[in-house]
């Protein structure tokens, strides 16, 4: 089977496995799982950061991130696209206090730094107050020009907000780029990584920022239930994911790219956008039911739609997207 649906199903490695099984390991909640706190260490030292958090989810680690910036009635600036306004069920609002207030992101995945200047609300009893700016990168595969984040820096250095980067595939970003994480680190308070993704452990996200933040998370992460025990048995898959996946990102990106040329020689395929690990495309098949049951008899997973995303990762090799192109020609016949 080819999974073409995320990245999130990608399989751990065996070398993954073998320091699972082997893993010297504590309770993390006392503060005790020597290879929980050396993965925390190892994300902070890559980012150049005071501290960070082994968390079990990215959903949880911006919310986390959202709940120690921000106060009740506070505000954060994101984008209408954001993970961490749209598919993280309202959980800032809900279990936070915290009121979204979204803006269009443009093209490229960016804000418009003037809108969100005009965003900002000025101190006055009627409003919320607006205390961070949330960005995400990669954002639909699209890595955030690094000029931008420094624009970005600027801007919220100059009105007193904090910046936060939902970076669960900022690894993606990275290797687009060809820059080390410290390089788009450095223009945030805060950042999120998934290990889950592309990087191919089983478990878990890292929320990185300063050690005030991190402690404040830390609470945080207890209330909400997330405190872990033996965690450095999903920390050990977690070590590796930083150390063995993240070259081999560039695999992937060159496995979209390949797709994508693939794709725009289909008739019934438009290919609206390939950045990084991600093919867009609007599929104009009549029956896309049909498409679906034919390319999972030819063992593919995707999910088809009008506008349909493909996602390229580790257990996608070259023949997998020539099996997934094949099957879309036969389909045209
Ligand atoms: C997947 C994802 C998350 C959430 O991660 P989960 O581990 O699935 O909760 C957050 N932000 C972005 C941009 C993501 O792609």
């Amino acid at each position: 089977m080819f999974d073409f649906r995320s990245d999130t199903v990608t399989q751990p490695t065996q070398a993954m496995r073998d320091a699972m099984a082997t893993a010297v390991v504590g309770d993390d909640v006392y503060g005790d799982d020597p290879t929980v706190n050396a993965l925390e260490q190892q994300a902070a030292d890559m980012a150049g950061f005071e501290a960070a958090l082994f968390i079990s989810s990215g959903t949880q680690a911006n919310l986390l991130a959202l709940m120690s910036h921000c106060g009740r009635g506070d505000e954060y600036l994101c984008g209408q696209q954001a993970h961490n306004y749209k598919f993280e069920g309202g959980g800032a609002a809900v279990l936070g206090s915290i009121q979204p207030q979204p803006l269009t992101n443009l093209a490229d995945g960016s804000l418009d730094l003037n809108e969100i200047v005009a965003a900002i609300k000025p101190d006055d009893i009627h409003f919320a107050q607006t205390r961070l700016l949330s960005l995400e990168n990669t954002i639909g595969g699209k890595a955030l020009p690094l000029e931008y984040l420094a624009q970005a820096q600027q801007l919220a250095f100059d009105n007193g907000l904090k910046l936060h980067l939902d970076g669960a595939r900022v690894f993606n970003a990275c290797v687009a780029q060809g820059v080390s994480l410290a390089t788009i680190a450095q223009h945030f308070d805060s950042f999120t990584i998934c290990l889950s993704k592309g990087l191919a452990a089983p478990v878990g996200s890292l929320l990185v920022g300063d050690e005030v933040l991190i402690s404040k998370a830390r609470r945080w992460r207890k209330m909400l239930g997330g405190g872990m025990r033996q965690a450095g048995i999903l920390a050990a898959a977690g070590q590796l994911a930083l150390t063995e996946q993240v070259e081999r990102l560039a695999d992937d990106h060159a496995n979209a790219a390949y797709l994508a040329e693939g794709l725009a020689q289909l008739q019934q395929v438009e290919v609206q956008s390939c950045a990084t690990n991600m093919v867009f495309a609007t599929f104009n098949h009549s029956d896309l039911n049909s498409l679906s049951q034919q390319l999972l008899a030819d063992g593919i997973k995707a999910s088809v739609g009008k506008n349909t995303r493909l996602v390229l990762h580790k257990d996608i090799s070259r023949e997998g997207v020539d099996s997934l192109l094949a099957s879309l020609a036969r389909f045209e016949r």
